[in-house]
């Protein structure tokens, strides 16, 4: 199967819609798409959709933001885990937006990289969801299932980003992270993937040695 074909695959057996793609879909302002991917950080979905409407419902502006008081920031985004951590870090990167982006989001990889706490995956995720610029955000779901699909015989994520960016046609780009994400929480999960039930059961190769290397050195 060509990767066209397995990604409508994919798609074809997914439910429900992930928060950045609602986001996207209701064309939500850049910002809110910044600071929610920046909340959804080690957090499932579910709670990083409550702790952004919370936050949004009352500040809705990096000066709203920056000027707002800490503890009750962190309270609105308590539901997203280590709240104190990302409560610090939206105030922060609402004070850079406002120093020197105007309060605008910038559209290109490299200024969002500048923003205090942002990584590829966020900067990424931010060009995808927010300016539909192609980009390949690659989170723990996308580094997985690549591997396992045998697309990537990478460590970590950033080698399998590059590892991507080479070879996956840029048409794909787009769609790929809103792809993976919802089948890695669906179908293609962690631990005991779904494999009997999954349409691509016949022609994935289920490599799982990069999980099985990653649990072994956990162990030593
Ligand atoms: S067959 Fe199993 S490992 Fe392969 S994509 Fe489907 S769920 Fe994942």
């Amino acid at each position: 199967m060509n990767y066209n074909e397995i990604l409508d695959e994919i798609e074809k057996q997914l439910e429900g819609e992930a928060h950045l793609d609602e986001l996207a879909r209701k064309k939500q302002d850049p910002f809110k798409i910044l600071i929610s991917t920046i909340l959804s950080a080690r957090t499932k979905d579910a709670n990083t959709r409550i702790a952004t409407e919370r936050l949004f419902a009352k500040y809705d502006t990096p000066k709203e933001i920056a000027e707002a008081d800490i503890e009750e920031i962190e309270q609105l985004v308590k539901s997203s885990g280590f709240y104190k951590v990302k409560a610090a870090r939206i105030k922060e990167v609402s004070q850079v937006l406002i120093d020197k982006y105007n309060s605008i989001v910038p559209e290109n990889y490299e200024e969002l990289m500048s923003l205090p706490g942002v990584g590829s995956k966020t900067a990424n995720c931010v060009l995808v969801y927010a300016f539909k610029v192609p980009a390949i955000p690659v989170d723990t779901h996308v580094h997985r299932i690549s591997n396992r699909l045998g697309w990537v015989e990478t460590k970590n994520p950033l080698q399998t980003e590059k590892v991507l960016r080479d070879t996956i046609p840029k048409e794909f780009w787009l769609k790929l992270n809103r792809l993976f994400v919802r089948f890695g929480q669906q179908i293609c999960i962690p631990i005991r993937p779904k494999c009997e039930i999954c349409s691509l059961n016949e022609v994935c190769p289920k490599d799982f040695s990069m999980e099985i290397a990653m649990r072994s050195k956990k162990k030593k």
